[in-house]
């Protein structure tokens, strides 16, 4: 039996036999892994105490081939507080679920799991209002995966944007376009503002410590979210009932 450490965060747990959990944690070294937690459940085991979702922890695993166990996990930050405000525990479930569908077997993704430590910290400690981190997170995850929009000049003729003047985002391609180049016609392109395009460069230019050090005037907020939140379902094709949830929650308030 190998025995290995590493640190993570659990993106998700479910129950397996009557005592033990099934863990997927992202991890630093490893990417996504999958361990189980052998009698978890029962409170003789505090030396499993930092093997919850939201605990940001140091795990030993024991390994055997694929299949890992948790022998230890100890707590290095915990982001348990978010769990004293409905719609930021919503939002963290919603943000789990990116990175347990993101996150890649053995494959280390330490910009993701960065940027979501980072985030979950700014929904406990920030006055930042959800909906801002929310689309905020998502423009920077579909940024660091690769699909980074066109978005500092028109994608099409590359002119600039003029400030004053409406801009059109090519959900699909991935980019904005200029008045004279947008055929209003055409699906999946959105109409926003440019303190909206402005927003998203800020996001894009900024690196994970600081891709949340910026103010929106609360009237573009609705666009601004709804902008980002389109283009990341539609780049990942991810369409999550955590999603669905956060909604509710959001509605119900
Ligand atoms: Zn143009």
């Amino acid at each position: 039996m190998d025995y290995i450490t590493v640190k993570g965060l659990i993106v998700k747990e479910t129950d397996f036999n009557e005592a033990d959990k099934m863990l997927t944690i992202m991890t630093d070294s490893c990417g996504l892994i999958h361990a189980k937690a052998s009698g978890i459940k029962s409170l003789k085991r505090k030396e499993l105490s930092g093997a919850k979702p939201f605990l940001y922890s140091e795990f030993t695993l024991a390994q055997k081939g694929e299949y890992y166990n948790v022998r230890e996990a100890n707590i290095l930050h915990s982001f348990l507080e978010i769990k004293n405000d409905l719609i930021h525990l919503a939002l963290g479930f919603y943000i789990l679920d990116i990175v347990n569908n993101i996150g890649m077997e053995n494959q280390p993704n330490t910009a993701l799991l960065r940027l979501t430590l980072n985030t979950l910290f700014a929904l406990n400690h920030s006055k930042k209002s959800p909906q801002l981190v929310k689309a905020a997170y998502e423009m920077k995850v579909a940024d660091i995966e690769g699909f980074t929009p066109h978005t500092f000049e028109c994608m099409e003729c590359g002119n600039e944007l003029d400030t004053a003047s409406v801009c059109y985002f090519n959900i699909l391609d991935g980019g904005i376009l200029c008045n004279d180049c947008c055929r209003a016609a055409e699906r999946n392109i959105l109409k926003i503002s440019k303190t909206t395009v402005d927003a998203m460069n800020f996001i894009l230019d900024s690196d994970i410590k600081n891709f949340l050090s910026f103010q929106l005037d609360e009237r573009i907020l609705p666009e601004f979210s709804a902008a980002c939140e389109r283009y990341f379902l539609t780049q990942s094709d991810f369409h999550p009932k955590t999603l669905d949830y956060y909604k509710k929650v959001m509605l119900a308030d």
